[in-house]
């Protein structure tokens, strides 16, 4: 199969994408959070491209994305009021709401479950897609499962040229992390998954908010979870990531003192300077946690390389969107942290 790859900014690019999407072929489409790989929602025939191309389980749900947040009544029921007042706030952008699915939505979009994930994003032309398609966009993100996720156009051709139809370039994502998911089955609001829109913010709309133990801890591969999604690896390079904490000084006496030719450290660029014998890659600026949202993920594809044996990573502390670039680094080292003041 040619790839066709498509610049967001030509003036035929959604015509041409939703046509693709409408005929049940495969798009790559740009969003604010990640590259998401995309199928026409309601056709089960071309939401099973996704999970072939990605070799993603089939018990893992996508996200359905939607043009308009009115639309998500078409595909939602008993939608309480808390999740307009969300959609009034967030939408577009990038929060993912858990809702009761009405059946027009395939169980291959929702892996069988009561419940779909919606969400409105905050991409021109992935709306003008999604609108000119006539239907709902299930997508993923767009990388090979288990490894680390699209942010550039070019990522997605790394992992899937020759192998969907289009790619649609809308240039780097800006969040760079996947979209916030908040459960709204239940009695009391559910964080799934954090992302560009924080807890914090979440609690001034909701006034509640349970965190899932999926956010904080490994989960069981045969484990009973809400989200199928969050009991598989994820966002992994190739090689061990160990989280060294702790003040800078500490961190780097830790990391100094283990460090063997071959390992590679994942720092903020203020630490450059410290680490500059010791193969560092900067991901962002600890000064801006923006920046190391943005960077994240294509740093972790730079380290997917079985050539490195082990990489030390410096993670931001505190809440808000360094809560989710958190989420992600603990996930890409398998809560696997080392705690530079206690070592010391
Ligand atoms: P990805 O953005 O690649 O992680 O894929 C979509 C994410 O949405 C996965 O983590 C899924 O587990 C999650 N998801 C999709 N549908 C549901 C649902 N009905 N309930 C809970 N999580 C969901
Ligand atoms: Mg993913």
């Amino acid at each position: 199969m040619k790839t066709l790859f498509l610049d967001a900014n030509a003036p035929d690019t959604a015509a041409i994408a939703a046509e693709i999407i409408r005929s049940g072929g495969l798009v790559a489409i740009p969003t604010e959070t990640v590259y998401g790989l995309g199928a026409n929602g309601l056709d089960e025939n071309a939401v099973l491209k996704i999970f072939e191309a990605k070799g993603r389980p089939q018990d893992n749900p996508l996200i359905l994305h939607v043009a308009q947040p009115g639309e998500m009544e078409r595909f939602c029921h008993d939608i309480p009021e808390s999740a307009y007042r969300l959609a009034e706030k967030f939408w577009p952008g990038p929060l993912t709401m858990v809702l009761p699915v009405k059946d027009i939505v395939p169980k291959r979009t929702t892996a069988g479950l009561d419940t779909v994930a919606v969400r409105c994003p905050d991409s021109d032309v992935t709306r003008r897609i999604i609108a000119l398609a006539g239907v709902p966009i299930a997508a993923p993100s767009a990388n090979i499962s288990g490894k680390p996720s699209t942010t550039t156009a070019e990522h997605v051709r790394h992992d899937h040229d020759g192998r969907i139809d289009a790619i649609v370039d809308g240039g780097p994502c800006r969040v760079g992390v996947e979209s916030t998911i908040v459960d709204l089955t239940e009695d009391r609001p559910r964080l799934l998954r954090p992302g560009g829109i924080t807890p914090e913010q979440l609690i001034e709309v909701l006034g509640d908010l349970v965190v899932d133990k999926a956010v904080t801890a490994q989960i069981d591969k045969d484990a009973v979870v809400k989200a199928p999604g969050m009991k598989y690896r994820h966002y992994a390079p190739a090689e061990p990531v160990v989280i060294v904490s702790g003040s800078r000084e500490k961190a780097a006496a830790y990391i100094h003192a283990h460090f063997t030719p071959g390992d590679r450290v994942l720092c903020f660029e203020e630490e450059l300077a410290l680490y500059a014998d010791c193969a560092p890659l900067a991901y962002g600026r600890e000064a801006d946690v923006n920046t190391l949202s943005a960077g994240l993920f294509s740093a972790l594809r730079i380290l997917d390389d079985p050539g490195i044996h082990q990489v030390y990573a410096r993670c931001p502390v505190g809440g808000g969107v360094a809560y989710a670039v958190q989420n992600r680094l603990k996930k890409a080292a398998a809560f696997h942290i080392v705690d530079a003041e206690a070592e010391a």
